[in-house]
């Protein structure tokens, strides 16, 4: 691990609120984006002349069409239950990270320009108008936001901070600032398909030799399929499942459970991803654009059902936005939900007992489960109220003997922020990362040291690539932090023998 310049920091026995340092990470500012990863977005590719102009009618705009904008921005009174809230401000010191600070940012530009008070006593409201430094300090802070909505579970007013870093995103690359990370990776699905840029003969050959290594390892001929039309389900998934770990371990328990229900599917190399980075930046279009992809995979595949893999924002977008902005899907069948989660799948064929599993697989690790904040804060699982809280858990307990809660007031609607989601993975962002991971790490210390736990289980690509990362830099091994789906893999037997001729390479030495 390269040496960081920073200093990660330390771990407490309790999360403890600390004494406030002015300017603490005013000087974190992540990779602006390029003129050509701006046009293919639409957004004009440098800081445009008119800027300030262009700004307020933006900021216009979005109050127009969403009132929660505008009510957030209106509703706060200061009370101040918000301020410890935010793991960046935990793990920074910085005030401009507690979630009204952050806000505050965007709201004395608003009350400057779209209120009463703030456009002629503005000294009075503290309202004040929209400059270079303005600017400045917004690109910098509102890249310190997870959009996670912890924040919004402890304000009276359900203020959700992630709308206003949305907002703010969004004004800024409507004059030309966009954030590098992001807007490249919503690009590259534009053109290929997903975030990595993998095009469709990588991606076959990536899927082929998932299924080697699986028939390496069973003796069984568990299939990857990609572009297989007619196929029942299609499954969606982040594309870092194509190769990273832990994530790639999750796609080969996907594949392994559809083996034994006895179901077809198929992966589609034009909607690759899961992800959608368009929420991130709150770009409604872009989202839209992304959302679309995988309507026409899903009609072009003749699929009868749409099956998210583990990806929490992804998630998110799915469950609460994919039938407004690319539906309706009245072309899939109408008894499964549109669309359904893995651990529902895996769940629901648990509770049906089509999977033999043997636990005693897992016996090596004593597991505890991070929420996903999309997943826990923006989504729902099953048909009942917590579901995405109980869903995942029953699937691991399904699978392990060993299994025990971080502490209560940092999982399900509580979870803390992994430090590295809605767009923020990225490794110009590294010192806000590992301090924001800090509540976390407490948490998953604690439960490390009072209940023996040694593992910590996800269901959100982005959890996983920011475990893996920062880690290490508490002192733990990069090795503890591991897909759901992976312990279904471990713990699955495989009963449904395959044919000779389905293993993989069967035939093609004949015509030598
Ligand atoms: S949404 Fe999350 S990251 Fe953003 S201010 Fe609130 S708690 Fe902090
Ligand atoms: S909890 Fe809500 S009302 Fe209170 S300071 Fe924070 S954002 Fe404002």
């Amino acid at each position: 691990m390269a040496k960081a310049n920073f200093e990660t920091p330390e771990l407490k026995q309790y999360i403890e609120v600390p004494s406030i340092v002015e300017g603490a990470m005013a000087h974190s500012k992540c990779f602006v984006a390029k003129p050509e990863h701006q046009a293919d977005l639409n957004f004009p590719g440098e800081k445009v002349e008119n800027w300030k102009e262009v700004a307020i009618d933006k900021m216009g705009d979005l109050l127009s069409r969403y009132r929660s904008f505008q009510v957030f921005l209106d509703a706060c009174v200061k009370c101040g239950s918000c301020t410890d809230k935010c793991h960046y401000f935990l793990g920074t010191k910085d005030p401009k990270n507690m979630p009204v600070g952050r806000q505050d940012l965007l709201r004395k530009v608003y009350r400057r320009y779209f209120t009463f008070a703030g456009k002629y006593f503005p000294k009075l409201v503290g309202a004040v108008d929209l400059t270079d430094e303005v600017i400045d300090e917004w690109y910098s802070y509102f890249h310190q936001c997870s959009q996670c909505r912890r924040c919004s579970v402890f304000c009276p007013y359900g203020i959700d901070t992630a709308e206003i870093s949305m907002a703010a995103r969004e004004i800024l690359d409507s004059i030309g600032i966009g954030q590098k990370y992001c807007n490249e990776i919503i690009a590259k699905v534009f053109k290929i398909g997903n975030n990595l840029g993998l095009p469709g003969p990588a991606l076959a050959d990536t899927l082929e030799g998932l299924e080697e290594d699986v028939f390496y390892d069973t003796e069984v001929a568990v299939k990857y399929p990609l572009d297989q039309k007619g196929a029942e389900i299609l499954l969606i998934t982040p594309s870092a499942d194509f190769f990273a770990e832990p994530h790639v371990d999750g796609l080969i328990g996907y594949g392994k459970v559809f083996h034994e229900a006895g179901v077809s599917w198929t992966l589609s190399s034009y909607a690759s991803e899961a992800a959608n980075f368009g929420m991130f930046i709150g770009s409604y279009e872009n989202m839209r654009r992304v959302s679309l992809r995988i309507r026409k995979a899903a009609l072009d595949l003749g699929v009868k059902r749409i099956v998210f893999g583990e990806c929490g924002h992804a998630w998110r977008v799915a469950y609460s936005f994919l039938n407004t902005l690319a539906g309706p899907f009245d072309f899939l069948d109408p008894n499964y939900p549109v669309p359904q989660h893995i651990c529902e799948f895996t769940w629901n064929e648990i509770q049906k007992g089509t999977l033999e599993l043997d636990k005693s697989e897992n016996d090596d690790m004593t597991l505890t489960f991070h929420d996903s904040c999309n997943v826990a804060r923006a989504t729902r699982m099953g048909d009942k109220p917590g579901g995405q809280f109980e869903i995942p858990r029953n699937v691991i307990k399904a699978v392990c003997n060993n299994y025990y809660d971080m502490e209560w007031d940092t999982i399900h609607e509580r979870t803390f922020c992994c430090g590295g989601g809605g767009g923020l993975l990225t490794d110009d962002l590294m010192e806000i990362r590992v301090k924001g991971a800090l509540p976390r790490m407490e948490a998953f210390q604690n439960v490390m040291d009072e209940r023996g736990v040694t593992h910590m289980a996800a269901i959100c690509a982005i959890c996983k690539s920011q475990f893996t990362k920062v880690l290490p830099y508490y002192g733990m091994d990069m090795f503890q932090i591991v897909s759901v789906h992976q312990l279904v893999s471990n713990a699955i037997v495989l009963n449904r023998k395959t044919a000779p001729e389905d293993a993989p390479g069967y035939g093609e030495d004949d015509d030598e």
